[in-house]
């Protein structure tokens, strides 16, 4: 089911002159001509029976399963298939094995089909076998592995089929191999085509690029009546076909609503739609609220860039960022939230009881209460090529989580602030050697000294000062780096594994007017951490509410507040519940007004 379409609602569909899944049902795509395989590696006889017969029986209609005693033959098989191009789906490897571990198997597997979801089978038992926990543990924590798959003990296991399942989803929505919604076509490396790759991807749509001097690229684009077309060709499942579209057109295209369709009041708008605004959605439909949640770019916000968060409660093998915010979206819609896609919310006019907001397509929609859930932006790097390697070997912000998949290795962080010397100092613990690019030409102006101290003392930190990134390479993951000294200086070739880069982050926050106010970095203030004089009501503000009352202000936007997912989705919920509040002294204080109005007027002569 197309993710975004799911998420319209039912007269947004009709307007659009689309219904969820009758485009996508009237052009089902054939069976693929090849089925792609579930690879097992077994070496115990029983086990591998009991393995192969589960798989057999429930997927054998679909994918090709081969189950391998060895690895070595299973691993000259997965050569083989590379070589012809075959697809791998799923590849599952026990953790003892007298050739090679499960844990060195499925390492060597992923350098051959990187798209493939790699499981350890381990047996019931495995819990209380400490070797068999820490090689799960070590191959989860250097991505070597997706998650432990226990082993069926019996007919129609289903705790087995739950995780066979959910890779071979996983594997179908990302994958190159499996039919797509959206094909685009286009010059494969400029910025326009990488826009709308992250827009799809961010947004949780299947889609395929394919570049267009490529000869499938020219095919699609004869078939599509643009053949020669420069411009970027977005090619929908249903049928539709759009030259160069903006991100509003795409959206319209695909089904979801980017216009307010003659609605313009509502309980609360909520600006933004990353977990903080996700969260507030959820929180405010479900309990009654006419909401409107206004997002410029994607579902997701900065969480949807990243391809695995494994901090979040819950989800303990991780979960991509997108598929979080879908099912956030998901259930926000079920619950009756109204989005607009693809607009940006432009201006706040302050009002008494109501304020109004303007959006980028000049239209304009009130609310008795606004949260302001924009977020930041993590300063970029224009390094031609980089972005490809984000969320593998790249990583801006709040990813120092990923090192210890570093162990060992010689990594890099861009930056010289504090945030950079912390992210420093904790990938010293696991990497080989931690090396620091810092444009000027010491630490000292910009790092606390105390963490210019624990950086001395770490003994794997090179400091490495008047440098600046100036190129990457590698095939998948991050190999080498360039690096200039001075401003004119040589340019050095160095190994790389990682590259963390902390150079900064701004919130969006320059769109809202002067009453509202934050700090120095533009951060949001909110509750007891407004100046003195600047709350303009005897009433105390509530804990998230700015210094407008009535708007308030979560996530990462907020001054103070803690850049993780699960802080921006705690304060998007208990935000509603201020909400709340407000709401209830408007009521209460436009009844008593009320009140006094008829009072007077029964007083009257
Ligand atoms: C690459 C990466 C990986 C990360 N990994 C993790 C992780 O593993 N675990 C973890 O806990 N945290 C992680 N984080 C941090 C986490 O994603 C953020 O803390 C979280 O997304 C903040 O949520 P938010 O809703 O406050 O803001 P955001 O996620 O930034 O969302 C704000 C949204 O508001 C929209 N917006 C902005 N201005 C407007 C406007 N004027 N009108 C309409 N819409 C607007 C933006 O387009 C955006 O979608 C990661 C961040 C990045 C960048």
């Amino acid at each position: 089911m197309p993710a975004l379409m799911l998420g319209g609602r039912a007269d947004d569909e009709s307007a659009a002159g689309r219904r969820p899944g009758l485009a996508y049902a009237q052009a089902m795509p054939a069976a693929r001509a090849t089925p792609p395989i579930v690879l097992v590696v077994e070496d115990e006889v029983d086990a591998r029976a009991r393995i192969r017969g589960e798989l057999e029986r429930r997927y054998g209609g679909d994918y090709r399963v081969t189950c391998e005693g060895s690895a070595l033959a299973a691993l000259a098989k997965l050569e083989r298939w590379r070589s012809a191009a075959e697809p791998v789906a799923l590849v599952l490897a026990d953790q003892w094995m007298p050739e090679l571990t499960g844990e060195e198997f499925l390492a060597r597997a992923k350098a051959l089909f990187p798209d493939a979801k790699r499981g350890l089978l381990v047996s019931f038992g495995a819990w209380g076998d400490r070797r068999t926990a820490d090689a799960m543990l070590r191959a989860m924590a250097a991505g070597r592995m997706d998650y432990y798959v226990l082993k069926p003990w019996r007919r129609a296991d289903e705790f087995f089929h739950r995780t066979v399942t959910e890779f071979l989803h996983e594997w179908e929505r990302s994958s190159a191999a499996s039919p797509q919604e959206v094909a685009l076509i286009c010059e494969r490396r400029s910025p326009r085509a990488h826009q709308l790759r992250d827009l799809l991807a961010r947004n949780g749509v299947p889609y395929v690029a394919y570049d267009n001097a490529s000869p499938e690229g020219r095919r699609r684009l004869a078939e599509a009546g643009q053949a020669g077309a420069s411009d970027p060709v977005v090619v929908l499942m249903g049928g539709g076909v759009l030259v160069d579209p903006t991100n509003a057109e795409l959206a319209d295209a695909y089904g979801v609503s980017t216009t307010l369709e003659g609605r313009s009041h509502f309980d609360v708008v909520v600006v933004g739609a990353g977990p903080a605004g996700l969260a507030a959605a959820v929180y405010a439909s479900s309990e009654g609220l006419d909401t409107l949640v206004v997002e410029r770019e994607s579902i997701g916000g900065q969480a949807g860039s990243s391809s695995l968060i494994r901090n979040y409660l819950g989800f303990a093998r991780g979960i991509s960022g997108a598929e979080l915010a879908q099912r956030a979206y998901q259930q926000a819609w079920i619950f009756g939230a109204r989005f607009l896609h693809a607009r940006e919310v432009t201006g706040l006019q302050p009002g008494t009881g109501r304020h109004v907001l303007t959006l980028s397509d000049g239209s304009e929609a009130s609310a008795a209460t606004v949260v302001v859930a924009t977020g930041i932006s993590y300063r970029r790097l224009g390094i031609p090529g980089l972005d490809a390697f984000l969320g593998t070997s790249v990583f801006y912000g709040a990813s120092v989580s990923e090192a210890r998949a570093h162990a060992g290795q010689e990594v890099y962080v861009v930056g010289g602030g504090n945030s950079a010397g912390q992210a420093a100092i904790h990938l010293s613990r696991y990497a080989g050697r931690v090396t620091m690019l810092v444009r000027r030409a010491s630490l000292v102006e910009t790092m606390s000294s105390y963490l210019i101290d624990a950086i001395d003392a770490a003994g794997n930190i090179d400091v490495r000062p008047n440098a600046e990134l100036t190129g990457c390479s590698g095939d998948g993951e991050l190999e080498t780096i360039t690096v200039r000294d001075g401003v004119s200086g040589p340019i050095e070739t160095v190994p790389a594994a990682a590259l963390f880069i902390q150079i900064g982050a701004e919130p969006y926050t320059a769109w809202l007017p002067p009453q509202i106010r934050r700090d120095a970095w533009g951060y949001l203030l909110t509750g007891r951490d407004l100046p003195p004089g600047s709350w303009p009501l005897e009433r105390p503000p509530l804990m998230l509410e700015t210094s407008l009352p009535g708007v308030f202000a979560v996530g990462d936007a907020r001054e103070g507040s803690t850049k993780r997912v699960a802080s921006a989705v705690g304060e998007g919920s208990v935000v509603i519940e201020q909400v709340h509040q407000l709401l209830d002294m408007a009521h209460a204080a436009s009844r008593a007004a009320r009140r006094r109005a008829s009072s007077t007027a029964l007083g009257s002569p």
